[in-house]
């Protein structure tokens, strides 16, 4: 596997509760585990999140036809600008994006302003 983006879903999700797990169980018995074990755990717990696409906020940009060009946005998870989306993850906290649906859900949503 060289790309996060080619782990499925469905994987993300069972790893994701696995650590999770993990976390209860430090939580319950605290004085059986080091703080580098807690700490890895919590490290593993983040960089799935990074790795599961969150919609970033959708700027589209619209050519002369009246219809989305491209667009940019920012990251939902640490506000930066993201300049196109064509950036598959956030350059500054590596947050990955689902631009496809973001820019379905934008526009479905300025058609319902516009009918309006
Ligand atoms: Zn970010």
């Amino acid at each position: 596997m060289s790309d996060v983006s080619e782990i499925s879903m469905d994987l993300l999700l069972s790893a994701h509760e696995y650590f999770e797990d993990m976390q209860s169980e430090y939580t319950r018995n605290r004085t059986e585990y080091t703080d580098k074990q807690i700490r890895d755990n919590g490290i593993a717990i983040l960089a799935i999140e990074k790795a599961m696409p969150r919609l970033p906020r959708v700027n589209l940009i619209f050519g002369e036809s009246g219809k989305p060009i491209k667009a940019n946005g920012s990251c939902f998870t640490c506000g930066n600008l993201v300049q196109s989306d064509e950036n598959t993850f956030c350059n500054k906290c590596g947050q990955r994006f689902d631009w496809e649906t973001a820019i379905m859900l934008t526009l479905q949503r300025k058609v319902a302003e516009d009918e309006m």
